[in-house]
């Protein structure tokens, strides 16, 4: 796993295609796998959060969201390939998951925007299995949500809650689970409905 470090986050060298592998490979070995895709916000905000910092630790993958994160790998003189956001991987594993026919928990955004994002994904990749759907505005310390979800048995947890709760959330209840790829998305079910 190559990655260059840039003001104390490792991301990784790859290119988006090869992520999409590399995390569908994950989903056919049933690992656990916590991803983040960071931009230069992200990684402002662990320069001065100590807790945040240790959450991005736990990361497995940290890619770059953002076109200025891919301009200071190639400052420092180690450029990555391109950028890899949440938002691509979100449609580029939702392909997949319609070729695979995995299963799919959407969690995060307001329910309306969550609604229309499962109308959106039933209709345009049917072989999708829907593990199961929850809106963004729930208690975040009832771990009730991340029973739930690892009852779903879900290959793929699309986490919507905005930096840095999706983060957060996910580096909470992650040792709860024995498997399912988990993303932070941001405002992507919001782009993709809308
Ligand atoms: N969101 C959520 N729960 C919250 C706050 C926000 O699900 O408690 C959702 C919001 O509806 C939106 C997404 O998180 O779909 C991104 O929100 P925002 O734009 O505030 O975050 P950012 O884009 O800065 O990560």
């Amino acid at each position: 796993k190559k990655t260059i470090d840039i003001l104390g986050v490792p991301f990784l060298h790859t290119t988006r295609q090869a992520f999409i592998e590399t995390l569908q490979r994950h989903v056919e070995q049933k690992s656990k796998t916590f991803v983040v895709t960071a931009n230069p916000e992200i990684v402002m905000h662990s320069l001065q959060d100590e807790q945040y910092r240790g959450i991005l630790q736990q990361a497995d993958y940290i890619t770059a969201d953002g076109i200025g994160v891919v301009k200071a790998a190639s400052i420092i003189g180690d450029p990555l390939p391109e950028r890899v956001s949440g938002y691509d991987i979100m449609l580029d594993l939702l392909q997949v998951a319609d070729r695979q026919r995995y299963s799919v928990y959407f969690l995060g955004a307001a329910e309306e925007v969550l609604q229309a994002t499962v109308a959106k994904v039933r209709e345009e990749y049917p072989n999708v299995k829907i593990a199961g759907h929850q809106n963004g505005f729930f208690d975040r310390q009832d771990p009730g949500v991340a029973e739930a979800i690892k009852e779903s048995g879900a290959d793929l947890v699309f986490v919507a809650l905005g930096f840095p709760r999706q983060e957060q959330w996910i580096g909470k209840y992650l040792p709860l689970f024995d498997k399912g790829v988990f993303i932070g998305v941001g405002g992507s079910f919001d782009v993709f409905s809308g």
